[in-house]
């Protein structure tokens, strides 16, 4: 999963990640930025220092490795080098599925991520683009993160999986971003005097404020993958879109990439 930020990932698609880990598969989280920009009071060295330790220790909690690459954070531009960057980090993984945010998104870092990724699919399999990291023998699915954004189109759910049974470990797993969860995306939303002072409360008031509301089409997309009656009790869900690049898979090697979905 590649993201902008040190918490982009766990955000939208944390969830996901440890039910994989959970089945022995292997899930890296990049993020293309270091978040050097992400607080209202630090800055520079000392947050991106701050954020990768943090970033670690959420890899820890939900069972993933987690790469922090080290560009700025709020100057991100989808350039050559970036995109080797990225290229490479595919390769290394030798990544069956890459998941990353659609290029339309409020924030420029989250957007230009968007098109770096899909600037990587197809020359993550071209040997003569950054030969000096082998190419891939195949090319990876790709599939976008679920985001709320309507232009030039909706998000269409492909995928939905149910993480209801380890939105616990989510939430937990995203309480390690203290920088963020508990400092600054407070105080850049002006809600910076809701957040509880005692640590246990902090995450009780963290699942409460992060659930996402499940839309009717990731409702549907659930019902199309877990049936009528399973998906009435799902509470939590994250839901992914196939790119159209890259490799298409069909339904069986959707439920194959994704075995989480298979019901017995
Ligand atoms: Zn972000």
């Amino acid at each position: 999963m590649i993201g902008a930020h040190p918490d982009d990932c766990d955000n939208d698609g944390g969830g996901t990640a440890i039910l994989f880990a959970k089945m022995g598969y292997a899930i890296k989280f990049v993020s293309v930025t270091n978040g050097d920009a992400g607080h209202q009071t630090m800055k520079g060295t000392a947050l991106a220092k701050r954020r990768f330790a943090e970033a670690q220790e959420a890899g820890k909690r939900f069972g993933v490795t987690y790469d922090v690459l080290n560009n700025h954070d709020g100057e991100l531009l989808p350039t050559l080098e970036v995109r080797v960057q990225v290229i490479k980090k595919i390769r290394e993984w030798n990544a069956d599925v890459v998941i990353a945010p659609r290029p339309n998104d409020y924030h420029p870092d989250h957007r230009y991520t968007g098109v770096l990724v899909q600037d990587a699919a197809y020359m993550v399999a071209v040997p003569n683009v950054a030969p000096e990291t082998p190419a891939l023998k195949k090319n990876p699915v790709f599939l976008y993160f679920q985001d709320g954004f309507q232009r030039p189109n909706p998000f269409r759910p492909d995928v939905a999986v149910d993480i209801s049974n380890v939105f616990a470990q989510k939430m937990h797993a995203m309480d390690a971003h203290e920088s963020q969860m508990y400092e600054w995306l407070p105080w850049i939303g002006h809600y910076l005097q809701d957040v509880p002072a005692d640590k246990t409360e902090r995450e009780k008031w963290l699942a409460q404020t992060r659930a996402v509301t499940i839309t009717p089409a990731v409702k549907a997309s659930l019902e199309k993958w877990y049936g009528k009656e399973k998906s009435e009790e799902i509470q939590h869900a994250e839901a992914f879109e196939v790119c159209e690049y890259g490799a298409q898979p069909d339904e069986a090697e959707l439920k194959r990439l994704f075995p989480m979905l298979v019901t017995k």
